[in-house]
């Protein structure tokens, strides 16, 4: 049997009809933006293999770290026991994040890290004797597919089979150009309607909805009405975080502060799965008491993990050079490049950017759907030229690993520029 075929007798992949989708690519190995299959056909991975590598593939700093960990310590319980990697990642995770987050929890996943923002929200009240049940979002949030991810993520036919099932989620519109007005006062009403305990909101680019999106001043706005009201901020920078929007994190462009932040994704360089939420000292002090009742129970087997912190060490030092700095600006300015020469094609209906994060929306005959005919087209059309796009229904959006070199950035671009031709 071929690997393919051993892989549809035995696998199980996410988001896929199996009955209906293609037989998965078999990748044998990768090296900085280019991935290879078993053919030995190239590809770019213009999406960080769903934004989780900045640094490129196989990378040997990380690598080396990950080795060096593996052969000292390579898991201990973080129930009773503690170890420098995590110590250290918390340090170093002090350098970057805004001032106020103080406390970090690790878990294993973006979904793991929402979750557990969510649940301190819920506990925070409830360990101040005071009701509130109700968690605010965005509409066509992205937020990951546990339950409480899922309740708070509002891209339907992710959560359909499930609705009645859910937290209290109250949904209120993106602040989007134009809308801004809108949804200051959806957030004012459903304050005032609901008892609410936290906002959780992607910050400035919602990443799944197909990189939608809106400025900070109205994030600040937002947050400002929320701190007013005492509800809890969480920004779930999962997709967002260190670097992909030009600075460290979304949130370094607004002005207000969150409570708390999830981090996963590029955390150790797209190498080993890893999350961590961060709290402000105030949220942490609602859990601290001589009540064992008013601790957070919450943990996971392979919380704080030895190698993961030690691949997260290596991620953010990598991340720290200017030689990575330069490189995120110039994809920056790539972008901004790319952005002006397609938005005013006559299939574009509008083109966005931000940092290394670019999507460009073509115009559709029919009702484009998340998984409709037109993005199966596209995506198609991508493989079949070696560049990994996973276009979002008639969105194509492009997330670089920031080495992608300039020349296969272009061809990138160039290979876009036909698929708008061709659809
Ligand atoms: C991907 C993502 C998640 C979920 O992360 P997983 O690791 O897939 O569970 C949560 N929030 C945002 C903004 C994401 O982009």
């Amino acid at each position: 049997m071929t690997l393919q075929e051993k892989d549809s007798q035995y696998l199980w992949h996410p988001y896929t009809q199996h009955k209906t989708s293609q037989t998965p690519i078999v990748i044998s190995r990768g090296e900085g933006a280019l991935l290879w299959d078993e053919n030995n056909k190239e590809y770019i991975d213009a999406i960080a293999s769903w934004w989780v590598n900045p640094f490129g593939h196989s990378n040997k700093f990380i690598a080396d770290a990950i080795y060096k960990q593996l052969t000292t310590l390579e898991h201990v319980l973080f129930g009773g026991f503690t170890h420098e990697p995590a110590i250290k990642v918390a340090e170093k995770l002090m350098e970057i994040l805004p001032k106020n987050q103080q406390k970090i929890f690790f878990s294993d996943n973006g979904s793991t890290a929402v979750e557990v923002a969510i649940k301190v929200a819920l506990q925070y009240f409830f360990n101040k004797g005071e009701k509130r049940t109700t968690i605010i979002a965005f509409e066509n949030a992205f937020h990951g597919d546990t339950f409480a991810a899922m309740a708070a993520s509002g891209i339907s036919f992710y959560t359909q089979a499930f609705q009645g099932m859910f937290i209290d989620v109250v949904r209120i519109p993106v602040p989007v150009k134009g809308q801004e007005q809108v949804s200051f006062e959806a957030l004012e009403n459903a304050i005032q309607h609901h008892n609410c305990a936290g906002f959780i909101f992607e910050p400035l680019v919602q990443g799944a909805a197909g990189m939608v999106m809106y400025e900070p001043e109205a994030l600040a706005k937002l947050i400002t009405i929320c701190k007013k009201n005492d509800v809890l901020t969480i920004a779930d920078e999962v997709m967002t975080g260190f670097g992909k929007t030009g600075k460290t994190f979304a949130m370094d462009y607004v002005a207000e502060v969150p409570d708390m932040m999830c981090l996963s994704k590029a955390l150790t360089g797209g190498t080993i799965p890893m999350a961590i939420t961060t709290f402000t000292q105030n949220v942490f002090h609602a859990f601290y008491d001589d009540d064992i009742n008013k601790a957070l129970f919450h943990g996971h087997t392979f919380t704080a993990n030895p190698t993961g912190c030690a691949a997260a060490l290596a991620s953010i030092e990598l991340l720290q050079q200017d030689e990575m700095q330069v490189n995120i600006q110039r994809i920056t300015q790539n972008h901004l490049a790319f952005q002006k020469k397609i938005e005013n094609h006559p299939k574009v209906i509008t083109a966005r950017t931000l940092g290394v994060i670019f999507a460009v929306e073509i115009k559709s005959d029919s009702e484009e759907s998340y998984y409709g005919s037109m993005r199966t087209k596209l995506y198609n059309f991508f493989i079949e030229k070696g560049v990994v796009l996973r276009p979002v229904g008639n969105i194509v959006y492009v997330l670089p690993p920031y080495i992608m070199t300039d020349e296969q950035l272009q061809k990138v671009y160039k290979t876009i520029e036909e698929a708008i031709e061709m659809v």
